[in-house]
């Protein structure tokens, strides 16, 4: 039998190790086509080394091919798997058909580029994979006094402050109203203060028109408002499923125009499942387990996981991905941003009725040294009473707390249940009242 696996990196590299974990190379050939230069990367780790605050790339990598041959699995960086033939099962590889019982198809997720950011002008930059990381590196020599983030989610307002903290006079540029649009207005207002207060110029409400260039280089960014100066261009458009290569192939994709899977990650359609093809990680479309509906949300965590229940599956075993909840952590300098479930927009478009309750509070009990305010938003169906999403904005352990709402999403708790929850005290890591606690009983009184 033979596993092919086409991408490197977190959902391929996952779902190889697990089959490798349950089948041995005489069970399993396993072979992984990476078109980069790593395996097993962290692109998540990239604002923190642009920034200079871990080192790239090498720190950034959990494993390398080497490192993946002693575990038996074969890796070829530098091969772009180009086609796929599922009649015959194989696959085209550097103008070779290579065969398949088994594939794996984890090719993460393309950057959103716009026209205008097609230029062959340097000093433009995605920050998607250490390569692109690294060539930004290369291009922040001293003299390159201004940079322009475009998209304010959250790889945008992460880049912003890697740029700055590199010295850099940073506009951060954002077509809707408010940075990190995941997150309900009242609490990107907090956000937004926060960029301003790091010195970042934010400019929302802003729609970028083009760039102009100069003898080969990227010299301004045009917007609808005004011209920005820019001696280099960050991206931060957000992404799509790279799914062109199954489609060519004919594998069905699902509404969100990233391959469905089953809850066993095999690629599914409206004839059913595709017999031996898996799917895993930022090309995939998962269940959102509060709202019901078929999303797209590339996170690494999802990857990982996929990518494990792919690879213990394919290996024999039985394991399944039941969906995601919309958890999401991140930082602006000090200020920690976290959400779980839905946002009231979300939970709009969803067709709930809710209740929403804002309660302000410290991470510390309010006398201990340290003491910090922390903003805890959170959203409860009318009817139900049920949980159905919570933010959290504040300084020092303002995100993991998101942890404790994220658990109560998951397993249906109403916010009345959830005021009863015996959450650890002590002055130095809480209030008597957890700020968890004083918003859940907020939104049961509400309701
Ligand atoms: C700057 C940044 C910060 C991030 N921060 C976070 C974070 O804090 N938390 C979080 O959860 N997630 C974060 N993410 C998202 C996370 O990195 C991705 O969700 C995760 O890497 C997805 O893993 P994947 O294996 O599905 O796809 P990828 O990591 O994109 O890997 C797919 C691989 O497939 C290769 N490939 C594609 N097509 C082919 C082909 N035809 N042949 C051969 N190889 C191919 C690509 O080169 C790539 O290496 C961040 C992403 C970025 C860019």
């Amino acid at each position: 039998m033979r596993l092919i696996v086409i991408g490197g990196d977190a959902a391929g590299m996952s779902a190889a190790s697990q089959a490798r974990r349950r089948l041995g190379p005489g069970e399993l050939e396993i072979t992984a086509y990476e078109r980069g230069e790593y395996t097993s990367y962290s692109a998540c780790g990239i604002p923190y080394w642009v920034g200079g605050l871990v080192d790239g790339p090498d720190g950034l990598i959990a494993r390398d091919p080497a490192a993946h041959r002693d575990n038996d699995i074969d890796v070829y960086t530098g091969h772009e798997v180009t086609g796929i033939d599922l009649k015959a099962r194989t696959v085209t590889v550097h103008d070779r058909a290579e065969s398949f019982d088994h594939l794996m198809y984890a090719a993460g997720a393309t950057p959103v580029r716009p026209a205008w950011a097609d230029t062959p002008a340097r000093g433009v930059f995605g920050v998607q994979t250490l390569g692109d990381a690294a060539a930004l590196q290369k291009w922040l020599e001293p003299g390159r006094d201004s940079a322009v983030v475009i998209g304010a989610g959250y790889i945008g307002v992460e880049m912003a402050e890697a740029l700055q903290r590199r010295g850099l006079r940073v506009t951060l540029v954002e077509r809707s109203g408010q940075p990190m649009s995941t997150v309900d207005p009242d609490m990107g207002a907090l956000v937004a203060d926060a960029i301003r207060g790091l010195g970042v110029v934010l400019r929302t409400g802003v729609t970028v028109q083009g760039l102009e260039t100069d003898g080969g280089r990227v010299r301004a960014v045009v917007t609808d408002d005004g011209v920005l100066p820019a001696d280099v261009v960050v991206l931060g458009l957000g992404v799509r499923p790279n799914t062109a290569l199954a489609d060519a192939a004919g594998l069905p994709l699902g509404v969100t125009g990233a391959l469905a899977t089953d809850l066993r990650q095999r690629v599914t359609g409206p004839d059913g499942i595709v017999d031996g093809v898996w799917a895993a990680g930022d090309c995939t479309q998962v269940t959102h387990l509060v709202s019901g509906r078929p999303s797209h949300i590339p996170l690494g965590t999802h990857a990982n996981k996929q990518g494990r229940v792919a690879g213990i599956n394919i290996g024999g075993g039985y394991a399944t991905f039941p969906g995601v909840i919309g958890t999401a952590v991140t930082k602006i300098c000090d200020l920690e941003v976290a959400r779980t479930g839905l946002s009231s927009k979300e939970a709009e478009a969803a067709g709930f009725r809710f209740v929403t309750a804002t309660v302000e509070s410290t991470n510390r009990a309010g006398y201990f040294p340290g003491a910090v305010p922390m903003t805890v938003k959170v959203i409860a169906e009318k009817d139900t009473g049920l949980l159905l999403g919570a933010q959290i904005v504040g300084r020092a352990e303002a995100a993991k707390r998101i942890d404790a709402f994220a658990v109560a999403v998951w397993n249906r708790m109403t916010v009345t249940e959830m005021t009863a929850l015996d959450l650890g005290y002590a002055p130095p890591y809480a209030p008597v009242w957890d700020p968890i606690l004083i918003a859940a009983r907020k939104a049961s009184d509400a309701l």
